[in-house]
């Protein structure tokens, strides 16, 4: 037997060289699903399966990567790179690419990201004259979205009302119609969005038969992982090709379901055994990433869910630390336990920043623990955020890219026709829009004929549309020859970009020039790798595409050291020895938006499963007991998700005391050790069941901050150290500045010595109580 194969237990290698027909690998977190999936692959070349013949979709574009690697240090280099291994996206890309003509699309089709669908339809708003307060462009999109991935296309919508929800019939008469104009702008834009890949390729495999019949015998055999959050219109794309063969294998976890929100439907892995005949199920029960604490408290609280199937999951592996729950009395103090802690355990057991991870349920949640790791000087990265090839000047070359493979990029176009600032305005980019509509050409048609069109500019604009067209056109002729990365350092120099961002010689400036060449050194790359992959021919269409499906996850090239920062929904499949799943609060996690019923609440619930079992040596939890949400301190209660761990796993830590007076900790150079709207003594934890009630009526504090400017604001005194503060000098009714809350005003002094307090009303951050002695105030 292959020595590889050692390297499984015997249900996995069971589920390992089971290859032929349907089956499916039902299984709790860490029980090697995605090492089955992978070592499959390997198996299945190692008897002579043609890579070329294999299908495997996975959750990110990492995961495929990571896969592939391990399958090429198994097979081979050479063997692996034949694998056709992606995210449904990524893959469904390329094949409609090749396909796109039957479609009416161009093969160079651009794909629109998610910033040029919101600009889109915010401008389609805009023309429409709507209300953009009840036409929100975002909503209108996410709804847009969930059309498309339940395959309700525009016909559909207006056939069939019945299948819109009530709600946005009766408060958004218009949708329909901005989901009409929506489509055919991107239609004739020759651009798909992300969910078009899906719903587009799903068209191309119903209406064309012979289509799918050549992908049928092309994918033998199909490998899926994370099958949980397959949506509608994957499920139908893996059903469709997997139909003749039926070698399809499917791993999951329905406890890890977390995307419905987006789409996903449990089902689709609860129903896979009436899908197919005589399916093959499989269940690993072997957790090999965490300690039994760890496990063992996960099973505890997926137990509180109904709906799930039955599983097993236990480890061989050490009992391990128990949990540790930490309560903070602010996100502040929140923040500098996660850092201290992360200090402190990294320096005792000689670890790597990179083996921490901070997850949280919203990204909001961040920006309190960066703080607290940039004073600990702790190198930490946030994931999630802008992919690198959505910052503005990246984005503003990837638009001139876009143009030269398709000159319909109507978003594209608009981003650069004026950038950088070649006189054409506003005014005029409106007229050719309604002209191209008019005559149902796209606007750089209209530009090109500019003097047959009934566009009213005067000459001189004309002049500068008709260079911007010839400008186009000579990158154009260039792409004929060079590279993508030749073509873009000529683009750079000569459309006046590089100018542009060098002109201010801000720090923002230069870091957008360091990103430029970063982008830079990225397409050389790209044109180097390319030379060395079967299939590609490295063209600028296939960076193009590359470029609009990367995540911020995949776009990981940094070799620093650093503490990983992402929601839970990103760290699906993932693992870090330490991890901290922080704000367990109530209303923030549960989420206050999902506790309307009881499968909302258990989708929470298997999203704090997933994230507890990420961990593979030790896992904190930390709660505060009031944080600033909304630009308001709410208090908060503890989420009901740490009651619900049995408490046998738990050690629940409550230094407050000892922190609130370790100077080294937490009186730090900001001083804000205390909010005066704390009471110490309301420090417990409270029944579920209770909370639970408490919660069933109608809290809602989201009353929106407003910054006020404080008027007449004028300088008294200008100190520049806090020193003098502490004598007090400071009276009620002085302006004060503080560097992280900004301006306030001081409504209150009290105590003596080393122990006076201000109170501060804060622009940014409300009302707070400050010690003199370490608050680095100014009076202004
Ligand atoms: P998740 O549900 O979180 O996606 P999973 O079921 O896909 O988890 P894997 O990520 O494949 O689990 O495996 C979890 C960890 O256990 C990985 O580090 C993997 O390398 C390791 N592992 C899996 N099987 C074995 C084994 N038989 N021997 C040793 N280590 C294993
Ligand atoms: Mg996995």
């Amino acid at each position: 037997m292959e020595k590889y194969l050692n390297q499984l237990n015997d249900a996995q290698l069971e589920s390992t060289i089971q290859i032929d027909g349907p089956m499916i690998v039902i299984a709790g977190a860490g029980s090697g699903k995605t090492r089955v999936l992978t070592y499959r692959i390997a198996f299945m070349m190692s008897k002579g399966i043609d890579p070329f013949n294999i299908l495997a979709l996975t959750f990110t574009n990492k995961a495929a990567r990571e896969m592939k690697e391990r399958i090429a240090t198994i097979v081979g280099d050479s063997e692996a790179k034949n694998l056709w291994m992606g995210t449904f996206h990524s893959v469904f890309a390329r094949i409609l690419r090749s396909e796109a003509d039957k479609l009416g699309y161009p093969s160079n089709f651009t794909i629109y990201d998610t910033q040029d669908s919101d600009r889109l339809i915010a401008s389609i708003i805009k023309e429409m004259s709507l209300d953009k307060d009840i036409y929100k462009y975002k909503q209108v999109r996410s709804r847009i979205s969930s059309y498309k991935n339940s395959l309700i296309t525009v016909r559909a919508y207006y056939q069939n009302p019945e299948l819109i929800e009530a709600d946005t019939m009766a408060r958004r008469p218009r949708m329909g119609d901005i989901y009409k104009e929506y489509v055919e702008r991107c239609f004739k834009a020759g651009a798909m969005d992300f969910d078009d890949l899906l719903l587009k390729t799903n068209e191309l495999l119903t209406r064309f038969p012979e289509v799918l019949a050549k992908y049928q015998n092309r994918f033998k055999y199909i490998l899926v992982d994370e099958y949980q959050d397959t949506n509608h219109s994957q499920y139908l794309i893996v059903r469709a090709l997997s139909d003749k063969f039926q070698n399809i294998c499917v791993v999951g976890d329905d406890a890890q379901s977390i995307y419905a929100f987006r789409g996903a439907n449990i089902n689709n892995i609860l129903n896979f055994q009436k899908d197919y005949d005589d399916v093959k199920v499989f269940r690993l029960e072997q957790n090999y990433r965490s300690t039994k604490n760890i496990v063992n408290a996960a099973n505890s609280i997926i137990d509180k869910n109904q709906t799930k199937l039955d599983k097993i999951v236990w480890t061989a592996n050490d009992e391990g630390e128990k949990i540790k729950v930490n309560r903070s009395l602010t996100d502040g103090d929140e923040g500098r336990y996660v850092a201290s802690t992360i200090f402190e355990t990294k320096m005792n057991n000689q670890l790597k920043n990179s083996d921490f991870a901070i997850l949280y349920r919203t990204n909001a949640q961040s920006r309190a623990i960066e703080d607290a790791l940039r004073k600990r000087d702790i190198k930490y990265r946030i994931y999630g955020g802008l992919s690198f090839y959505q910052r503005k000047e990246i984005k503003d070359i990837l638009s001139y890219l876009r143009l030269v493979i398709n000159p319909a990029d109507e978003e594209a176009l608009k981003r650069v026709i004026n950038f950088p600032p070649r006189g054409i305005g506003q005014t005029t980019v409106d007229k050719l829009i309604v002209s191209a509509n008019g005559y149902n050409r796209t606007i750089f048609e209209v530009m090109k004929n500019i003097e047959k069109t009934n566009v009213k500019v005067n000459s001189g604009t004309k002049t500068k549309l008709q260079n911007f067209v010839t400008l186009i056109e000579s990158y154009q002729v260039l792409n004929q020859t060079a590279d993508v990365f030749e073509l873009a350092e000529h683009i750079t120099r000569t459309s006046g970009l590089i100018r542009e961002f060098n002109k201010d010689g801000t720090p923002e400036g230069v870091t957008r020039m360091e990103n430029i060449e970063e982008l830079l050194n990225g397409m050389k790359d790209f044109v180097e790798g390319q030379k060395e992959i079967a299939d590609t021919t490295g063209n600028l269409a296939e960076f193009l595409e590359d470029v609009a499906l990367a995540t911020d996850l995949d776009a990981d090239k940094s070799d620093v050291d650093h503490v990983a920062l992402m929601t839970i929904h990103l760290a699906k499949g993932l693992e870090f020895p330490y991890v901290f799943i922080v704000g367990l609060e109530e209303d923030l996690f549960p989420s206050a938006m999902s506790m309307n019923t009881r499968s909302e609440l258990e989708e929470e619930r298997r999203l704090f499963y997933v994230a507890l079992t990420r961990a593979e040596k030790q896992a904190y939890l930390t709660y505060a007991l009031s944080r600033y949400r909304w630009g308001k301190l709410i208090d908060s209660e503890p989420s009901r998700f740490i009651e619900e761990i049995d408490e046998q796993y738990l050690d629940i830590v409550t230094p407050i005391e000892e922190r609130r007076f370790n100077p080294m900790l937490d009186a730090d150079i900001f001083g804000d050790v205390e909010d005066s709207k704390i009471n110490p003594n309301k420090i417990r934890f409270k029944p579920a069941k209770k909370a639970m009630l408490k919660k069933g009526g109608t809290k809602k504090p989201q009353e929106k901050f407003r910054v006020t400017t404080p008027k007449n604001l004028k300088p008294v005194v200008n100190t520049n150290s806090n020193t003098n503060l502490f004598d007090s000098k400071l009276v009620v009714g002085n302006i004060v500045k503080h560097i992280r809350f900004g301006t306030g005003e001081v409504i209150k002094i009290e105590g003596k010595g080393a122990d006076i307090k201000a109170e501060i009303n804060f622009q940014h951050g409300g009302v707070k109580k400050l010690l003199l002695r370490f608050a680095k105030l100014e009076v202004v």
